[in-house]
């Protein structure tokens, strides 16, 4: 069902400042959903608590705000939602979860004696239909040891981590710029964890349900996260939340080496202090029209004229949006 006003969203996690990845992702994200007359929210996706500093999401926020991208609202910490991750873990999906006690070791020397175990899908996979020849580089898809006993009782800090049976079924959804994705979580994913050993709520879901909770009708962000999505449907379907209308996965920028810019690959932070020359950096990435003489416009003027003509055209079925540091 079409809702009111489009819901778009920036939900960083903050393992490390901006970098030119994080922020034409942000910068599309922004464009679009304002170029639909919508409102953009900023999330911060904090759970992982031995990862994430305050340090960076005020270093976010403060350079979101130099480069005139304003968002909706208030800010969304997910390190302050941990009850209500747990309201629906206790709740709606109790039914499909399970403890699971495997340590690496168990999996690994499972791994060694079941050498033909089928292993996680690869965005590659993702993208095209399933592939028969599993990447071994890839982490194993869990062979459910823990499955048959069935145990609930989740105890954190431990070996303990709580997974869920998904509906093992093949499932589809348009990508506004990727075109037909197909894919099976069962298959590619495996049972998800969903509760870590430390206690923390793991990404996939606590994504899902915020942002089924918040509305969202519209994500755009990075490729490198297609392969959870329709995984992340079914988690939305299991919490009886609302779906996202439509999705679109952006083409990713590469370092040197062909991976994808990351903070865990030391991408080069961000320099606010030249909004300007930043913003028109990340737009002529995304293929948007911009006008060099903006260079001496305001952040605001920029984006102004970039939620005008903003297109999905030179965006379409890419995978990259070239090298960068
Ligand atoms: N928190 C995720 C990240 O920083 C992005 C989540 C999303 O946009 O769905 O990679």
């Amino acid at each position: 069902m079409a809702r009111a006003v489009p819901i778009g969203r920036f939900a960083p996690s903050p393992t490390g400042r901006l970098h030119l990845g994080s922020l034409t992702t942000a910068v599309a994200s922004f464009c679009h959903i304002k170029s639909l007359g919508g409102q953009w929210l900023l999330r911060i996706e904090d759970v992982d608590f031995e990862r994430c500093k305050n340090e960076y999401s005020e270093s976010m926020l403060h350079d979101l705000t130099k480069l005139g991208l304003h968002w909706d609202g208030d800010v969304v910490y997910q390190s302050a939602r941990q009850a209500i991750y747990d309201e629906f873990l206790t709740g709606v999906l109790h039914p499909i979860s399970y403890v699971c006690r495997c340590s690496r070791k168990t999996l690994a020397d499972f791994a060694k004696t079941h050498p033909k175990s089928v292993r996680t899908a690869t965005l590659d996979t993702a993208l095209s239909a399933l592939s028969d020849t599993p990447n071994l580089n890839a982490p194993l898809i869990y062979p459910r040891l823990c499955l048959p006993k069935n145990d609930k009782t989740y105890r954190p800090n431990t070996q303990d981590k709580l997974r869920l049976v998904l509906d093992d079924v093949l499932g589809g959804f348009y990508d506004g710029l990727q075109g037909m994705i197909w894919d099976n979580p069962t298959k590619s994913l495996g049972d998800v964890v969903v509760k870590r050993q430390n206690g923390a709520i793991n990404y996939i879901l606590a994504c899902a349900i915020d942002d089924g909770l918040q509305g969202v009708t519209h994500v755009m962000r990075g490729l490198d996260i297609l392969p959870m999505t329709v995984a992340q449907f079914r988690l939305q379907e299991s919490c009886r939340l609302p779906t996202p209308d439509a999705y679109f996965h952006l083409p990713l920028i590469h370092n040197p080496d062909g991976q994808k810019l990351s903070k865990q690959n030391l991408a080069l932070p961000i320099d606010s202090t030249r909004p300007s020359v930043l913003l028109l950096e990340a737009l002529k990435r995304l293929g948007q029209p911009t006008d060099d003489a903006m260079q001496h416009s305001s952040p605001e003027e920029i984006l102004a004229f970039a939620i005008k003509h903003w297109t999905h055209a030179p965006l379409m079925r890419r995978q990259s949006l070239g090298v960068a540091q």
